[in-house]
C-alpha cells in the first residue's frame, strides 16, 4: 500500500513538475520538416517552449504532429508553453489539434479572426480550436507586445496586418532597399501573420510566418525599424511574394533557414534574393525544391530532407511551380523519416547550426558588434 502510494505521489510529480528542469544554456531552435509548412519550436536555457505554426491539415495532420512531437521529445518537453499560430492557411494550424491530443499546450497565440473565408480554416476556428484554447490561455499578439518566455526576450513586431510603429533600440536608420522596392501580389491572410523577433543574450532571430512584401515594406521602410538578425528562420518558405530585398538585405541575416517544400518555395528570384544578400554565410533549407534546381539551390550538406525515393540525379533547370488547386500534380511523397535542422544559440551571440540528416555542423562565431554586424 506504502509502495503504491508511493508511486502514484512519484507519478503526480511526474505530471506536475514544469519542465524547467533543463540544464542547457543555450537557446535551442528545432525547424520541423512539416512539407512546405511550418513548424518552429524554441526552447529558453529555461526550459519553457515556444512553438510556432503546427504544420499541415488533412492527411498531413498525424504526420506533422509526430515530427513536431519527435523535436519536443529531444528537447526534453512535457508541454508546450506558448503556440503561435501565425495564419489561418492549412499549413501552419493544421497538425494543431492532433499535438494538442499528445502534450499539453498552456497559451494558444494568433492574429485574431480569419480575413480568408475558406471551409477547412472555418470549421476549425468555428469547432476545433476554441474547446482547445478553453483549457489554457488565448491570446490575441499585439505588434509591440511580449510574449512572456522565461530567458528569452520575445517580442510581436507584426499581426493582423499591423506593424510595430517605433524601431527597436539602435535601430531605425534609413533603410537603402526601399527606393528600388517592387510591390507584390499576396491573399488575404498571409499578411495577417504574426510575427516575432526574439533575443538570447547578443543572440537575434525572427520568424515573420508568411508575411508578404507590401508588409516587408510597411515593417523596413522607410527606415529599418528592426535592425540586423543573426538568423532569419522561415521566410515563407522561400516563396516569392515574399522575401524582398528590403526585408531580408536590410536585415543582413548571417544565416537563413528556409521552410521549403519539394515543390513549394526555393524559387529563383527569392534564391538570386537570398545569395546575394549582403553578410549572408549560409543558407540553410529543410528540403531539396525542384523549384530550385542544381542552378540556384545550395549543396547538399546543407539541406535536410529528400524524398521516400530520391531521384537519382538533381536536374540542373529549376521547374515552374504547379499550377495552384485542385488539379496540381501531387508533390514527390516524403512520409518516411524527416530531418530537422536545430540551430543552438549561446548568450555570447555564438550559434551552430546542425542538418539532422547527415549530421553536418557549423558553428558561427559572435558577430563583433552585437546586432550591427
Ligand atoms: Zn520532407
Ligand atoms: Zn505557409
Amino acid at each position: 500500500m506504502r509502495a503504491s502510494i508511493a508511486l502514484l505521489f512519484a507519478l503526480a510529480l511526474s505530471v506536475v513538475v514544469p519542465a524547467q528542469t533543463r540544464t542547457a544554456k543555450t537557446l535551442d531552435v528545432y525547424v520541423v520538416d512539416v512539407e512546405g509548412g511550418n513548424a518552429t519550436l524554441l526552447v529558453s536555457p529555461s526550459g519553457e517552449s515556444m512553438l510556432i505554426d503546427s504544420g499541415n491539415t488533412g492527411a498531413g495532420a498525424v504526420r506533422d504532429a509526430d515530427r513536431i512531437m519527435a523535436a519536443a521529445k529531444e528537447a526534453g518537453l512535457t508541454q508546450i508553453d506558448h503556440l503561435i499560430t501565425t495564419h489561418w492557411h492549412g499549413d501552419h494550424f493544421g497538425g494543431m489539434a492532433e499535438l494538442a491530443a499528445r502534450l499539453p499546450i498552456r497559451n494558444f497565440i494568433d492574429h485574431g479572426p480569419n480575413v480568408q473565408p475558406g471551409a477547412a480554416a472555418d470549421e476549425f476556428l468555428q469547432k476545433t480550436y476554441p474547446p482547445l484554447y478553453a483549457k489554457a490561455k488565448h491570446t490575441v499578439a499585439k505588434p509591440g507586445s511580449k510574449i512572456p518566455v522565461a530567458g528569452l526576450d520575445v517580442l510581436v513586431v507584426t499581426s493582423a496586418g499591423e506593424t510595430i510603429k517605433s524601431p527597436l533600440p539602435g535601430a531605425g536608420g534609413p533603410n537603402p532597399y526601399c527606393a528600388s522596392f517592387k510591390p507584390g501580389e499576396n491573399n488575404a491572410e498571409d499578411p495577417m501573420s504574426v510575427g516575432t523577433y526574439v533575443t538570447f543574450g547578443r543572440f537575434r532571430t525572427i520568424h515573420l510566418g508568411d508575411l508578404t512584401k507590401n508588409k516587408e515594406f510597411e515593417l523596413m521602410c522607410p527606415n529599418n525599424r528592426i535592425g540586423t538578425v543573426d538568423v532569419l528562420l522561415g521566410l515563407h518558405h522561400g516563396v516569392d511574394t515574399s522575401n524582398s530585398e528590403v526585408l531580408v538585405h536590410a536585415l543582413r541575416p548571417r544565416v537563413a533557414i528556409m521552410n521549403n517544400g519539394t515543390r513549394k518555395g526555393g524559387q529563383p528570384d527569392v534564391m538570386k534574393t537570398l545569395h546575394s544578400s549582403p553578410g549572408l554565410e549560409d543558407l540553410w533549407q529543410i528540403h531539396f525544391s525542384e523549384l530550385s534546381g542544381q542552378e540556384y539551390t545550395v549543396p547538399g550538406m546543407f539541406i535536410a530532407n529528400l524524398l521516400d525515393e530520391p531521384s537519382p540525379a538533381m536536374p540542373v533547370a529549376p521547374i515552374a511551380p504547379p499550377p495552384p488547386g485542385p488539379n496540381a500534380p501531387p508533390a514527390p511523397r516524403h512520409n518516411g523519416t524527416a530531418y530537422r535542422i536545430k540551430v543552438s544559440a549561446q548568450a555570447d551571440g555564438s550559434f551552430t547550426v546542425t542538418n539532422g540528416r547527415n549530421g553536418f555542423s557549423k558553428t558561427y562565431k559572435a558577430s563583433p558588434r552585437p546586432g550591427t554586424h
